[in-house]
């Protein structure tokens, strides 16, 4: 009898959880990411369902990525502030697209370069000045994916200060290709190849470790990061999710694959605490929302930007939300 308990067990526990999965409608699906990550107005155009997923005609006028109609950079916040947001990271964007820095003991490791050579030069280089820190300490550049407004400033960065430019391989290979997925105006010249990044890899840069993964969907290679952060005496987790708009139209395999980068993601992110949800557009991560609360924090009040649990209700957002979407092109809707 031994042998046929565990198929049965199998039959049993196991097919009707698999029936009722497939069975949940788009519907359902989106309001279940948008239930888990309520506290991420920011993501939530990802689970709308009622207008089609389709190309832009034309570029976007802003030179920031936009999502289906909804403006991707706030006029009023183009000349975001620099803010230090923890002890060990700064926000250097302007109102519609984030380069964040990592100090460390040995250096900075940046993350993304803005849109282009002047804003490389005011809000990042200029950034770190008014922040009190050293541009020349500048040793890596990490690029989430190869679009224009994260990689546009690179050119400034690398003539100017010479850091290791990090990408996946599948994003270098995009800039190889004969023409870029999107192209704007006011972006930048894409990096030249340098460090090619594989799935699950580290930088270690004196006492701070960043973990890179492939997450593949809004690029065929995305980076997203997983680093630690500190506020006072209290330390927390990061999760960068590196890519988030489907402005790429309604390819549902890309959009299975991006599912399941979210999903793949948000268990990594559980598995290392991850308690703080960061993008790289201040749009996404409420973070236009919590540096202007640092203006009038006091000291001991919490950061605006640690979550708790709920970080991880982002990334369920993404996966379910997206999935939701392929789930309605299946359905031809
Ligand atoms: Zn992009």
């Amino acid at each position: 009898m031994k042998p046929l308990l565990v198929p049965l067990f199998c039959l049993i526990v196991f097919q009707p959880a698999l029936a009722a999965d497939s069975a949940i409608s788009p519907q359902a699906l989106a309001e279940q990411g948008l239930k888990a990550g309520a506290r991420f107005p920011g993501l939530a155009d990802i689970c709308d369902l009622s207008r089609p997923l389709a190309l832009p005609a034309t570029p976007p006028a802003s030179a920031t990525e936009s999502t289906q109609g909804r403006p991707a950079r706030p006029e009023t916040s183009a000349d975001l502030e620099p803010q230090k947001v923890f002890d060990n990271l700064y926000f250097l964007g302007t109102g519609g697209v984030a380069s964040w820095a990592i100090k460390t003991s040995e250096g900075i490791i940046l993350i993304d370069a803005l849109d282009n050579n002047e804003e490389a030069k005011q809000n990042i280089e200029g950034g770190l000045e008014k922040l009190g820190l050293n541009p020349h300490d500048i040793r890596y550049l990490i690029i989430t994916h190869a679009h224009g407004d994260h990689y546009g400033g690179q050119e400034f960065l690398v003539n100017t200060y010479k850091p290791k430019v990090l990408m996946s391989e599948a994003d270098w290979k995009e800039l190889e290709k004969p023409e870029l997925e999107f192209s704007n105006p006011d972006w930048g010249i894409p990096p030249k190849r340098d460090v090619s990044v594989k799935d699950g890899e580290t930088i270690t840069l004196g006492d701070t470790v960043v973990q890179l993964y492939v997450t593949p969907g809004h690029t065929p290679g995305t980076l997203s990061l997983i680093f630690p952060v500190s506020d006072g005496a209290e330390g927390h987790v990061v999760g960068l999710w590196g890519g988030t708009g489907m402005r790429f139209g309604p390819d549902e395999q890309r959009i299975r694959t991006y599912s399941a980068s979210a999903g793949r993601f948000r268990d990594i992110a559980e598995q290392q605490s991850v308690d703080v949800f960061m993008s790289n557009h201040p749009a996404r991560d409420g973070a236009l929302e919590a540096i202007a609360k640092f203006k009038i924090r006091s000291p001991g009040e919490p950061n605006p930007f640690v979550a708790g649990h709920a970080a991880l209700g982002a990334f369920e957002l993404l996966r379910d939300c997206s999935l939701a979407q392929a789930e309605r092109i299946q359905q031809g809707n």
